[in-house]
């Protein structure tokens, strides 16, 4: 069994265990929102139910970033190949540096962006101004947004997805 955190703003944080979960709440770091009705803890002084969804009291300083990895940068771009502006497959894309890695670019998120392979073999090793190519956005840090972490099995409780933002796009 595994409880839902979320912060005090009711954005969700990550899952924790059940034990984890009965410690926050039980040294008043959180409050319950929900519990599993079905399941009953017994001690010897007190009888309460399962947390399913626990809350925050505190401000939560969030630093979560997005991990800069192929999905996320493509997922930033739409799968959008920011040269020509048509959209590919997964497998059809490429990583391009603006500024290439043999000039002194970096793999950073400013530097990354999305291309289809015949565009990324067009700029090779040049600068946007020497190939005439300039990415269609400005490439940014994505906003971290709990669906890219969360991966839902089918023993989580469902009302979790209450708490949590969808994009149709990605489920
Ligand atoms: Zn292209």
């Amino acid at each position: 069994m595994r409880t839902l955190l979320l912060d005090c703003t009711y954005f969700p944080i990550k899952v924790v265990s059940w034990q984890r979960a009965m410690i926050l709440w039980l040294t008043g770091r959180a409050e319950v929102v929900d519990v599993y009705e079905e399941i009953d803890i017994h001690s010897p002084r007190m009888e309460f139910k399962l947390p399913k969804v626990l809350r925050l009291l505190a401000r939560h300083r969030s630093n979560r970033q997005v991990r800069l990895t192929r999905f996320h940068v493509f997922n930033r771009d739409n799968f959008t190949c920011q040269y020509c502006t048509h959209q590919f497959s997964m497998k059809e894309l490429t990583l391009d540096h603006i500024v290439p890695l043999s000039r002194g670019g970096k793999t950073t998120w400013s530097n990354v962006v999305t291309a289809c392979q015949k565009c990324n073999g067009k700029k090779g090793n040049l600068l946007p101004v020497e190939a005439h190519m300039h990415p269609k956005n400005r490439p940014t840090v994505p906003k971290w947004t709990p669906q890219l972490v969360f991966r839902l099995t089918d023993d989580d409780p469902l009302e979790w997805r209450d708490y949590l933002i969808w994009d149709t796009d990605l489920v």
